[in-house]
């Protein structure tokens, strides 16, 4: 449904995005996660055509936003980071004033105001000043001018910034109730978003697209590191929890190790493997060298959180450079 190749945006000499490509498909909701400055907003403004792109280029249910800008507005429905409300306007006043502009017939336009009201949870307000909102509700309003064409997309610009949980629960419910009938990108810098909200996520540093993946995968793959919980039980002839630490640094591949709070006179262990060292069966060999009985050994998934803070830092480090 959205297919965007070879991206780039440059701001005269800074260069905002550089060369992202991924694709959307029908009915999915994906999270576009990353740092403020990342480039998601500049992303999100090419796709609802509002920005040419540099090069590369980006085409919504098949239609190119700078050969097709008409076609593609009329598939897109788009809530910018502050919604693009009227505070002087009542409710259902604004949402008829964005439907004229979308082109719903007039004859149409009652009964589509009601619908959207309800749909996302403003019916109750519609004859309220705009001015007089809380922000929850504002960002409904904007909601619901986005879906008022029925666009097959939908594209949200950090949806739930500035919310309490309670707005920020409501919304994230709203916009799930809202794909499979649309297909939705959402941008977010807040990893929960994305694991509560996202099939699948394009995570973007510097402009650049450093991974892009199912939540799921994301998570149980780390550049093929492996992630262990090791509990083990003194033996007859063990030695102390600190000497077993220091057997089980020494294993060859080990990258990281945490200690976890001791339980039931367990010794609990996480440890973190190189990319592509196996280590399980080395860490087994070394519990039992150190005189300690292997209670649990188990492979533990990474939370995204620490998905995303190693492919974002890495990539500072070691990705090619953004132009300043
Ligand atoms: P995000 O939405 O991920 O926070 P943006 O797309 O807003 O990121 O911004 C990406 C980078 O481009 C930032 O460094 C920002 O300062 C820069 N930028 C955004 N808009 C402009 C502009 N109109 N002129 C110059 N630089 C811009």
């Amino acid at each position: 449904m959205i297919k965007v190749e070879g991206l780039t945006k440059r701001y005269n000499r800074f260069t905002a995005v550089q060369n992202i490509d991924f694709e959307v498909p029908k009915g999915r909701i994906v999270g576009f996660l990353g740092p403020n400055g990342a480039g998601k907003t500049t992303t999100m403004r090419i796709l609802t055509c509002f920005l040419p792109p540099t090069s590369g280029t980006a085409t919504v249910a098949g239609f190119d936003v700078l050969k097709q800008p008409m076609e593609v507005k009329k598939r897109i429905g788009y809530l910018p980071e502050s919604p693009p409300v009227y505070p002087e306007m009542e409710v259902h006043e604004y949402l008829s004033f964005v439907g004229r502009l979308k082109g719903i017939p007039s004859a149409d336009l009652p009964k589509r105001v009601k619908e959207v009201s309800e749909r996302c949870n403003v019916a109750d307000v519609t004859t309220k000043l705009i001015s007089k909102l809380s922000k929850g509700y504002r960002q409904r309003v904007g909601l619901a001018q986005a879906i008022i064409h029925n666009p097959d997309v939908l594209i949200l610009d950090e949806p739930t910034a500035g919310l309490d949980p309670k707005q920020i629960h409501e919304t994230r419910d709203l916009i799930r109730s809202l794909a499979g009938a649309h297909t939705i990108i959402l941008s977010t810098h807040i990893l929960p978003e994305v694991e509560q909200t996202c099939d699948e996520v394009v995570i973007i540093s510097k402009g650049q697209v450093v991974a892009r993946d199912s939540v799921r995968n994301l998570t149980s793959r780390l550049q093929g590191q492996e992630a262990v919980a090791v509990e083990a039980r003194p033996g007859e002839v063990a030695g102390d929890a600190g000497a077993l630490e220091q057997a089980l640094r020494a294993v060859p591949g080990v990258s990281t190790l945490e200690r976890r709070g001791a339980k039931g006179g367990l010794a609990r262990f996480e440890v973190q493997s190189e990319p592509g060292q196996h280590v399980r069966g080395a860490l087994a060999r070394a519990v039992i060298g150190a005189g300690w009985d292997l209670e649990e050994l188990r492979p533990v998934a990474l939370s995204l959180e620490e998905v995303f803070l190693e492919l974002t830092s890495s990539e500072k480090e070691s990705g090619p450079e953004v132009k300043q």
